[in-house]
């Protein structure tokens, strides 16, 4: 498989190239140059997610060096449970809980799908890789974690001071070896331009190897697909209809990873993404107008995106936004409805939400009847609620048990340095 630029045909690149550079070097993004034609007798016999996941990825790994490791990859990086749990609803819905890997949010299947492939590609290599990521909370956790201690790679992870829950932070801070972690003086939107200004630099990159390890790189759309890909086997075997998603987007790379399952024949239907008070992506659907704005803070802080860099994806497949707005539908959710959420649902369902998969839930019950009846609806559940008890402990008046590798890290040393949201700051701290 070829992978090109959003921008220009002609910068093509073989996975493992796309994977190292992160960015198309005119900035563009990584998008396969064709997407393979699936169908669902195609997994026939294959049900978890690491017995789906070779099969999707075949062709996207086909001629790549790494195409002889890709079930060694696949086992290394899926290595956590993926339950897909009904919730106490009348109509067909369950939750898709993607926070069972070590940093218990959903990023951890990029991350370590990622690392996974990089630790392969650097192998043997004298230079060491130097990975820089913006995080707005669990991304950089997810990263370090994964390539924690790997031979050869060093990661820095940038996010944004105050602007990150507690527990993300000491998450993020607690690695230390060949893991640096910035507190940046600025918000998300300031640490992801950090990143491209520091791929956009020649002085920079000719001095070291740099990839980037945010969802703007394909090593983590893939993986993801692929958890799309097994959810709709699931609800489709089960009822013989096509599955609804309800996504909780910030960057949108979630959403990618299930519009590529989509494109390629798995039977997925509607796409309902949710946003916070962060409304780019509802008002661009509405009213065809594409206004990047600066983020502003919600309790749902790992969604505080003004500027979502996989919109160029997604628009490079529907350069129409009628044809954008037939594809996927949106809502934006506020923090009050988040609150109000959390609540109804523990009561109600005897489910506890993290903030951002509070959004899906609250659209979910926002669904009119019949839409709400047309299919099997699956809620992505984005991070374990522990992981902000500052925010769901009060609304559910009772302590949140910590996942146990989650508590593992929380007791570590923190490690970090304190940086302004300038490329000359990043450079002079980059290894
Ligand atoms: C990153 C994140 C999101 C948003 O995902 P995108 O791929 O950036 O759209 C939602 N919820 C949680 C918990 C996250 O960490």
């Amino acid at each position: 498989m070829i992978f090109h630029s959003t921008r220009d045909k002609s910068l093509t690149a073989t996975l493992s190239q796309a994977l190292q550079r992160g960015l198309a070097p005119d900035g563009g993004l990584y998008v396969p140059a064709r997407f393979p034609a699936m169908t669902v007798a195609d997994f026939d016999g294959r049900e978890s997610l690491a017995a789906v996941a070779p099969r999707f990825l075949a062709p996207f790994f086909e001629g790549d060096p790494l195409a002889p490791e890709l079930d060694a990859i696949v086992a290394e990086a899926f290595n956590f449970p993926v339950p897909i749990v009904p919730l106490k609803t009348v109509d067909d819905a369950s939750v898709l809980e993607l926070f069972h890997g070590p940093t218990s949010a959903f990023k951890d299947f990029g991350a370590r799908f990622l690392a996974a492939c990089m630790g392969r590609l650097t192998r043997g290599s004298t230079r060491t890789l130097t990975i820089l990521v913006a995080t707005s909370g669990d991304t950089g956790g997810a990263v370090a974690a994964a390539f924690h201690g790997r031979p050869g790679i060093e990661v820095v992870v940038l996010y944004p001071r105050g602007l990150v829950s507690p527990r993300q932070e000491l998450q993020l801070t607690c690695w230390g070896g060949n893991v640096r972690s910035l507190s940046v003086a600025g918000t998300f939107d300031d640490c992801q331009r950090l990143v491209k200004a520091a791929f956009a630099d020649p002085a920079l990159a000719a001095q070291r190897e740099l990839s980037s390890a945010n969802s703007i790189n394909v090593g983590r759309l893939l993986p993801q697909a692929c958890y799309y890909v097994y959810a709709s086997l699931e609800g489709f075997r089960r009822t013989g209809k096509k599955v609804n998603f309800i996504i909780p987007s910030g960057n949108l790379g979630n959403v990618l990873a299930c519009v590529w399952a989509r494109r390629v024949g798995l039977p997925i239907g509607e796409l309902l993404l949710t946003f916070n008070a962060n409304r780019t992506v509802p008002d661009y659907l509405a009213n065809g107008d594409w206004q990047p704005r600066p983020s502003v803070a919600t309790l749902a802080s790992a969604m505080d995106v003004g500027n979502p860099s996989n919109m160029e994806r997604l628009r490079y497949l529907h350069p129409q936004w009628q044809e954008l707005a037939a594809a996927v539908s949106a809502v934006s959710i506020s923090d009050e409805q988040i609150r109000q959420r959390i609540r109804t649902d523990d009561v109600a369902l005897g489910e506890v939400w993290c903030p951002h998969t509070a959004t899906a839930a609250e659209a979910y019950a926002q669904l009119a009847p019949a839409r709400r009846a047309a299919g099997p609806w699956v809620l992505v559940s984005t991070a374990h609620p522990a992981k902000f008890p500052e925010t769901v402990e009060p609304l559910i008046g009772r302590t949140l048990p910590v996942p146990p590798a989650l508590a593992r890290l929380l007791e570590l040393p923190r490690q970090v340095t304190e940086v302004p949201a300038t490329l000359e700051a990043l450079a002079a701290l980059l290894p």
